[in-house]
């Protein structure tokens, strides 16, 4: 195979002078996260009050982790660390979470990550003859803008399509001549099936390759969508507290994905002891930035569970590997590509006096889309056998879950005391999709 590389120098380079290249990195890193209010404290107790306190990488061991309650707690700018007149972009994660977890930018900090972006793109085979449809969430999520500005950055015609309405997609993919795809697993499914519905040929497409990310998926997953629609599939991984996709992408030996090591520093640790791992066993992934001086985050839980590869890539980056991402070490559900957390469902019902004591949360794979469905018990007051107020309940609650976390679910009422009770911690979620191997 012909591999290409967009940084070849550091793609390439041996580890030794990457590692060497780490520590220049994560002193500066260091010293911009010392100009945040939050770090500054933080650091200077773990007795880090300069660059030079950082000799070795084996310092960072000396770094306290930060938690996304961290990030929270230092809304909206306790993290920043250049005067806000510097700043040229903000995003945020989720943004439906309460508190939003918000990351400044500025113009050098846009410039590295749309680097690192177009270092995974054309690592992937794509070039500047390429029509890249991404067919992602734009806003304050970074996946679109993300890929975006990395697109352009290897020259390849971006068409900034946004999620969702298939047909739309269709008649651009045709129009356009689009060679390249962005979007979630569950929507290339998806998109797959409407295809059939809607009597696109295949060969009415010129679509070669598709990046798919922003949520778990299997290998199985990959492979089906391939089959189905005859692209190449590449996993991309990413998360807003990192600037977003392009923290570890695949090449295209398809086995892994290479973290930038020169953009970020990942650690796999026991979430419970918090002791790395031994190399090669699967853990929480813990992740430095190294490439942004807005908003510096060091030692990030990331909940997100994984294991690095022990053997070198054939295709020569000397980057280490991640397998791919099993899911979470919390309660996070991700439905469709949007993060939900069970406690905003329980925060809109809730507060509703219709509603009753008791819920359940289920999601089940519907087709190739996730379904959501919220259970609730109504309160005592209300009888079963009058439909006409049980149907507003049902809508009310409906439109209240969607403004809350944007997604439309299924609503079940209940009867009280009707859904089931288990003893010690209550089981909200109860989750039948298929688990990823
Ligand atoms: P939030 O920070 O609210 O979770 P993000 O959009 O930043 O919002 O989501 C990042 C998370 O999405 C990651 O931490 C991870 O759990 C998940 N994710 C992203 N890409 C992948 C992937 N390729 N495989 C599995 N999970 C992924
Ligand atoms: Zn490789």
């Amino acid at each position: 195979m012909e591999f290409q590389y967009r940084d070849p120098e550091i793609e390439k380079m041996p580890r030794e002078e990457l590692l060497a290249l780490q520590l220049q990195k994560l002193k500066t890193e260091i010293e911009i996260a010392l100009r945040t209010p939050f770090y500054k404290e933080r650091l200077s107790k773990a007795g880090i009050k300069s660059r030079d306190d950082i000799r070795t990488l084996d310092d960072l061991n000396r770094i306290p982790f930060t938690t996304k309650n961290d990030l929270r707690d230092g809304f909206p700018y306790g993290f920043l660390a250049i005067p806000k007149e510097e700043v040229v972009r903000l995003h945020a994660s989720s943004g439906t979470t309460g508190v939003p977890t918000t990351i400044y930018f500025s113009r050098s900090d846009l410039k590295n990550w749309a680097g690192f972006m177009a270092r995974c793109i054309y690592g992937a085979g794509c070039n500047k003859t390429d029509v890249f449809q991404n067919m992602i969430t734009y806003g304050l999520f970074t996946g679109g803008l993300g890929f975006h500005q990395g697109g352009e950055e290897v020259g390849m015609l971006v068409i900034p399509a946004g999620a969702g309405n298939t047909g739309r997609q269709f008649k651009m993919m045709q129009d356009y001549g689009t060679t390249v795809l962005h979007a979630t697993p569950s929507f290339l499914l998806h998109l797959e099936t409407k295809m059939k519905e809607a009597g696109v040929e295949r060969e009415s497409l010129s679509i070669k390759r598709a990046f798919a990310g922003a949520e778990p998926y299997s290998e199985d997953t990959r492979k089906r969508i391939e089959a189905l629609l005859k692209v190449d599939v590449y996993n991309s991984y990413g998360l807003s507290e990192m600037n977003g996709p392009g923290v570890a992408f695949e090449c295209q030996c398809k086995a892994g994905l290479h973290i930038w090591e020169d953009g970020y520093m990942a650690e796999i640790v026991n979430p419970d002891t918090l002791e790395p791992v031994k190399d090669g066993e699967t853990g929480e992934l813990i992740l430095t930035i190294l490439c942004r001086e807005a908003t510096p985050i060091l030692r990030y839980r990331t909940r997100d569970l994984t294991s690095f590869y022990t053997q070198p890539c054939e295709c020569g980056r000397t980057h280490r590997r991640l397998r791919r991402i099993t899911g979470r070490s919390d309660d996070m559900l991700i439905i469709n590509g949007v993060n939900v957390f069970p406690s905003q469902i329980e925060e809109v019902i809730m507060g509703m006096k219709e509603v009753g004591n008791n819920y359940l949360i289920v999601v089940e794979k519907d087709g190739a889309l996730d379904r959501l469905t919220v259970k609730t018990e109504i309160s005592a007051e209300i009888f079963m056998d009058d439909s006409r107020p049980l149907n507003a309940l049902k809508d009310k609650i409906k439109e209240t879950l969607q403004a809350s976390i944007s997604i439309n679910p299924r609503v079940e009422l209940h009867e009280s005391g009707s859904l089931p009770v288990t003893e010690g911690k209550a089981v909200r979620v109860k989750d039948t999709r298929p688990k990823d191997v």
